[in-house]
């Protein structure tokens, strides 16, 4: 075995193919080391269709980016065929060592994929030495075509939840399955509210889903979600989307009642942490104050904070119980000021969804699951930074979260 069959074998060029020259270019910075791979005078090639060994018609010239050599950025050329089947006609074959309409060869694509799944697109491109537009291509190539493969035959229960790639810009909805330990994700798809679950539902059918098997769905309350979703799945409205709804309300009247009186500023911060969350002293101080004050943004609060009674109910009966005692004391102490507005919407949001809400309490299911999407969507832009848009953002949530296999399996 020389050199030559060292190289050849590395790079997954089998008979007819063989290496037969190889030159660096120093002219260039990094220099170039360009490997030049031919066929055996006279070989036959598999016709690309059904595989006939066939003569070669006409031959073309072509090269693909290779994996450094060292510090010099590697090309491989060769002349490839097209075969004239008597059954198919003129046809371009497939080489071995690069997939079909690729200029990088398989083994490159592999590191690449390696490299991404550890690290943002960005910094892997400037490993690999390529912009990190070109890299995104074959990126969206390999997570797309593993995504056509997933099987979803056995999905019973999901949720869904929808976030922005951006600030303020177009959105993805996320399905998720919640029977899957680890990469739940199923489904992504950019846009929002109902048109998503027709999508979804196109996707289950041609995975192998059934939505009559689909036994339950955890969303928010969001009124395009509920009904698009109702009609074809019992729902549950999430209890991580009820706090939030609350808490969102609690922030209104809190900068409504800013605006008229003044507030502690630890204030702010104090009642968007989580229920549970650690204050700093200042932020305690803060809430030690409100419960003692007169403020409005106090009865939004004491409000708010009767969900964490209702969230310990240990059935759906004690729940219930609590929920009626809750909407009935805090009638009570909302007076009819305007600024809280926000918080007689979110009760009667709460009362509309109470049977959906209540499913949680008969629910196998932890909803837990949605709070931890946060965490993933945060990683997701991160990896996708310097060129996200819905289709990177995406392509970037299936590849952290979906159970996706080995993208190399099938080639
Ligand atoms: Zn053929």
């Amino acid at each position: 075995m020389d050199a030559n069959d060292v190289l050849a074998l590395g790079l997954g060029v089998t008979p007819p193919w063989k290496l037969v020259g190889q030159r660096l270019d120093t002219s260039t910075q990094p220099n170039q080391l360009h490997i030049e791979i031919a066929a055996e005078r006279g070989a036959l090639f598999p016709c690309p269709v059904c595989g006939k060994a066939s003569k070669a018609h006409d031959f073309a010239e072509f090269t693909w980016r290779h994996l450094n050599f060292f510090q010099h950025h590697c090309f491989i050329t060769a002349k490839v065929p097209r075969t004239d089947c008597p059954e198919h006609g003129v046809l371009r074959i497939n080489v071995p060592w690069a997939r079909e309409g690729s200029r990088f060869t398989l083994l490159f694509e592999q590191v690449a994929m390696m490299l991404v799944r550890e690290m943002p697109v960005l910094a892997a491109a400037r490993i690999i030495g390529i912009t990190d537009q070109r890299l995104w291509r074959i990126v969206e190539h390999y997570v797309g075509k593993a995504v056509q493969r997933l099987d979803l035959t056995r999905l019973k229960a999901i949720s869904l939840d929808e976030t922005a790639a951006k600030r303020g810009q177009t959105y993805v909805t996320v399905f998720i399955d919640l029977d899957a330990k680890n990469k739940p994700v199923v489904f992504v798809t950019p846009g929002r509210g109902k048109e998503t679950v027709a999508q979804f539902e196109a996707f289950l059918a041609e995975h192998g889903g059934v939505p009559s098997r689909i036994v339950e769905v955890v969303c928010d309350m969001s009124g395009a979600f509920l009904a698009a979703v109702g009609a074809t799945f019992a729902v549950t409205v999430d209890w991580f989307h009820v706090v939030q709804m609350f808490t969102k309300a609690v922030d209104d009247v809190r900068r409504a009642e800013a605006k008229q009186t003044k507030l502690p500023k630890a204030l702010r911060w104090a009642i968007l942490k989580r229920a549970d969350g650690r204050l700093t002293n200042a932020q305690a101080e803060a809430l030690a104050e409100l419960e003692t004050s007169g403020l409005l943004t106090a009865i939004a609060w004491r409000i708010k904070e009767m969900l964490r009674w209702i969230r310990k109910a240990d059935g759906i009966q004690a729940a219930r119980w609590r929920i009626t005692h809750f909407l009935r004391h805090a009638s009570q102490l909302l007076a009819d000021e305007a600024i809280l507005a926000p918080v007689r919407k979110a009760l009667a949001s709460f009362e509309n969804h109470l049977e959906r809400i209540l499913q949680r309490w008969s629910s196998n299911h932890s909803n837990a699951r949605l709070e931890g999407l946060n965490g993933l969507f945060q990683a997701a832009r991160a990896r996708a930074r310097g060129y996200r848009n819905t289709t990177t953002f995406a392509t970037m949530i299936y590849l952290l979260a979906a159970p996706l296999g080995d993208f190399f399996q099938s080639i």
